[in-house]
């Protein structure tokens, strides 16, 4: 393995291993059950733009620092690009490519017509106040703007660990203070807030494609059967690591649809509780407390990676990469991983759980609801209308019409509340939603139907890049550089 980078700026040594070759791995894993000649995938692999730089900055206090930054664009076979921005203290370039090569793959999944891309900012945001912050993605944003890295139509990023609605605000506005003119500049960011041009349901979206594959993975009564599990998702016993936008949400919509949490996982330590936790009531039992730990009358467990190893059915790891590897994999007792971070299961780690019958649900589709609504948000922006604006009225009265000949045609008068619902036009976040819904669906059949339909591809991740290969490779033969 590779070794990247060498520490942090407070001494804190990079991961020695290298994310993007195994990102690589799995590729050219996938790549073994396809017939394109070796130039065309590697063509299809390689990061096609990187862009390191660094910027100074005077902190509140009156020092000078240094930022090193990236923003790396992996594949143009489709354009713009598409990824978010990662603000921690441990980014380093390999990490970037490896997020921004995910990104493509991903995009090619649930068919949002992108390339990939990732950026990164290696600052610990939490360490630095709203007006330093402001100021480094503000520097960030016009670098970018400088070498031309950001766009509606060139790269447009969205926010990613350490970053959200707040710094995209800043991307947009400093975007739009170099281009005053362009109609389409909201488009040049997504993940923005609602007021600034946002959508519907963005926040969520991540945590909600987590719950839709998840759900899905269960109702195929076929794969229950062999891992022993009733189908549905209700009763199902989920631990959740991350209570971060992407665990809590996830949490929160499996708990909503009848599944069990029995456990959380955080930095300071994991909770278990085989009756179920209350993901609300755990979230403002740490907002008070400053941790998970002690909420109720749920076991603790001050080593958080104990967590995972609980009992449960389905397990989401939702945190950051690296979390199964070989070191835990054997003490894992889920049968299902649900990938809601990027990267949680190394190469090793997955070959050990799916030798033992377990179901991975591989990030570039489990966590692809963020990036499928920031398109939904791209494509609100440059049409400049909300979604449902022109209809909703319309489908309304033509509802109120056909509900009144109903009712003259059969004599039965429809009750206030049975005539509210019938005649109902759908709501932005409604239309997102099932957008959304339809775009998780859709994406875990043609991966599933990809597996099922070759014996030797033991995995749906395999699955998974098999599939996005095809895509990628399509676009790139219609260009008429390969035969
Ligand atoms: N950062 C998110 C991801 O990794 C969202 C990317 C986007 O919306 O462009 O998928």
């Amino acid at each position: 393995m590779t070794k990247t980078g060498n520490q942090t700026k407070t001494g804190k040594p990079f991961s020695t291993v290298s994310f993007f070759n195994d990102v690589n791995r799995f590729f050219d894993l996938a790549a073994r059950h396809t017939t394109y000649s070796h130039d065309l995938l590697e063509m299809i692999k390689d990061a096609k733009s990187v862009y390191r730089f660094k910027f100074p900055i005077r902190r509140a206090n009156g020092k000078i620092e240094s930022v090193d930054a990236w923003r790396v664009e992996h594949s143009h076979h489709m354009h713009p690009t598409k990824g978010g921005v990662r603000y921690s203290e441990m980014v380093n370039e390999d990490e970037v490519m490896a997020l921004a090569a995910l990104m493509t793959y991903k995009n090619a999944i649930v068919n949002v017509p992108f390339g990939g891309a990732k950026g990164g900012i290696r600052i610990n945001p939490w360490e630095y106040d709203e007006r330093e912050l402001e100021h480094i993605t503000r520097r960030y944003t016009s670098e970018l703007i400088k070498k031309n890295f950001i766009g509606p139509g060139i790269d447009v990023p969205a926010p990613d660990y350490g970053s959200g609605e707040r710094e995209m605000s800043w991307m947009v506005d400093t975007y739009q203070a170099f281009y005053p003119g362009d109609v389409n500049s909201h488009a040049a960011v997504t993940g923005k807030p609602l007021s600034q041009h946002g959508i519907a349901g963005r926040r969520e979206a991540t945590g909600r494609g987590v719950y839709f594959a998840a759900r899905e993975c269960v109702d195929v009564p076929e794969d229950m059967k062999k891992i022993k599990l009733a189908p549905g998702i209700e009763g199902k016993r989920v631990i959740v690591q991350g209570m971060g936008n992407v665990g809590f949400n996830a949490a929160r919509f499996i708990q909503q649809a009848g599944g069990v949490i029995v456990g959380l996982c955080e930095y300071e330590g994991a909770i278990y509780d085989k009756n179920g936790l209350d993901v609300n009531e755990v979230f403002e039992h740490r907002k008070a407390t400053g941790s998970i730990l002690n909420f109720k009358k749920a076991k603790n467990f001050t080593r958080s990676a104990e967590g995972l190893e609980q009992d449960c059915d389905i397990l989401i790891p939702a945190a950051l990469e690296n979390q199964i590897t070989l070191a835990n994999a054997a003490n894992i007792k889920a049968r299902i991983i649900v990938e809601g971070a990027n990267g949680p299961t190394s190469p090793e780690a997955e070959e050990l759980l799916i030798g033992r019958g377990c179901i991975v649900v591989p990030d570039m589709y489990a966590n692809a609801g963020g990036v499928t609504v920031s398109y939904f948000e791209w494509l609100k922006n440059l049409s400049h209308v909300a979604f449902g604006r022109m209809h909703r009225r319309y489908e309304e009265q033509s509802n109120q019409d056909l509900a009144s000949l109903m009712e003259k045609m059969t004599g039965t008068q429809l009750s206030k509340e049975q005539r509210k619902l019938l005649v109902k036009g759908p709501t932005e976040l409604e239309l997102v939603v099932s957008g959304l819904e339809d775009t998780m669906v859709t994406a875990y059949h043609e991966i599933r139907d990809i597996k099922m339909n070759k014996k030797e591809i033991e995995s749906l991740r395999t699955a998974s890049y098999v599939g996005a290969i095809k895509k990628i490779a399509t676009s790139y033969m219609n260009l008429g550089i390969w035969p």
